[in-house]
């Protein structure tokens, strides 16, 4: 339900629809307009009557909202989000944003020296998991909190913010500890209690499309953490399963103006994971940047024979120098800076 209040409500009117929807049980959310004020309204299981709340002092209309995703969709919040993520860095601010690093962090001299290139080459922010989802038990996990202090330290000389996954309650509370932006990952996106957890966090989380996810599921995992309280979502599609086997997975670049049109939240693509294919995700990448997304986050490693995870689709420096460079150029066309 979307309870609109005319532009010429008093305080006290605000302050008795906010109590009213709070003595129902379910949670008010002020969002200020030019032409009033509206009040979205979640936690209710099913519809509302509209007269409920169309009788009180002030209320112009009440709209039901059918969606599952209130916070995410437009209806309650229709202008774009650009989430902060660093002072003058933002996520969906007209700027074309690249994350670049290795997939995991496996030595403090690796990710100096990642961290070092990728800079020079122009990204804004650094990946590189502490904490790694590996499919088998046996394949490297991660430095787990040494890997966070070497990104911290890599964040200190470089003055790249850091991205790194958390994959349970225990690792959210490290990377939020140490990273500037806590990435919930594929495997994890419908990990409904570690969802919650994130939501009560001060800082922003890249939530990646889960491997099997439809946009709408996607959504109603961003409305999990929006539901806590965390506004600073952006979301990040990464390829799905498909019959599809020439590449590791099928990178949707459709799940962008999808998610676009759905959601006033940022979404950003990661061709590294979308394709699995080193020499693909230079053309993937730029088809991200064509499609709308937000900006990317790509595997970089300066030694990919030797990485620990992902090493076929990491891009050499020199590559990613290269694809930065095409990147600004496509801005010139598309209507963004990098
Ligand atoms: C990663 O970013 O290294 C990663 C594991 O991503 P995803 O969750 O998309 O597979
Ligand atoms: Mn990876």
């Amino acid at each position: 339900m979307l309870i609109i209040l005319g532009p010429d409500h008093s305080k006290e009117q605000l302050d008795g629809v906010v109590a009213r929807v709070s003595a129902l049980g379910y949670k008010p959310h002020i969002i200020p307009g030019e032409h009033g004020t509206a009040i979205g309204v979640t936690g209710n299981a099913g519809p509302l009557d509209p007269r409920v709340f169309e009788s009180l002092p002030g209320v112009k209309q009440a709209i039901p909202v059918t969606k599952s995703y209130k916070l995410a969709g437009r209806d309650f919040k229709s202008p774009d989000t650009a989430v902060e993520i660093s002072p003058g860095l933002s996520v969906g601010a007209g700027r074309f944003i690249v994350m670049a690093g290795p997939c995991a962090v496996e030595s403090r001299e690796q990710t100096l020296r990642i961290a070092r290139l990728v800079k020079k080459a122009g990204a804004h922010v650094l990946r590189g998991g502490a904490f790694k989802p590996r499919t088998s038990p046996y394949a490297f996990q991660g430095l787990g909190e040494e890997g966070l202090k070497i990104l911290a330290e890599a964040r200190a000389e470089t003055g790249l913010p850091v991205v790194s996954e958390a994959l349970d309650p225990a690792s959210l509370e490290l990377v939020y500890k140490y990273a500037d932006v806590v990435q919930i990952g594929a495997r994890n996106m419908q990990n409904f209690s570690l969802l919650r957890e994130a939501g009560k966090l001060d800082k922003p989380v890249l939530l990646k499309r889960g491997l099997s996810a439809t946009v709408d599921e996607w959504l109603q995992s961003a409305e999990y953490l929006l539901a806590e309280g965390n506004a600073r979502i952006i979301l990040c599609e990464r390829g799905i399963r498909t019959f599809s086997s020439h590449t590791r997975n099928t990178l949707d670049l459709n799940a962008v103006p999808v998610a676009q049109k759905l959601s006033h939240l940022p979404v950003m693509v990661d061709p590294s994971h979308g394709t699995g294919v080193r020499d693909k995700v230079v053309p993937l990448a730029r088809a991200a940047a064509a499609v709308g997304a937000h900006g990317v986050i790509i595997e970089v490693h300066d030694r990919p024979d030797e990485a620990l995870c992902d090493g076929p689709q990491a891009m050499p420096p020199e590559v990613f120098a290269e694809l930065v460079e095409t990147l600004k150029k496509l801005g010139g066309v598309l209507g963004y800076t990098l």
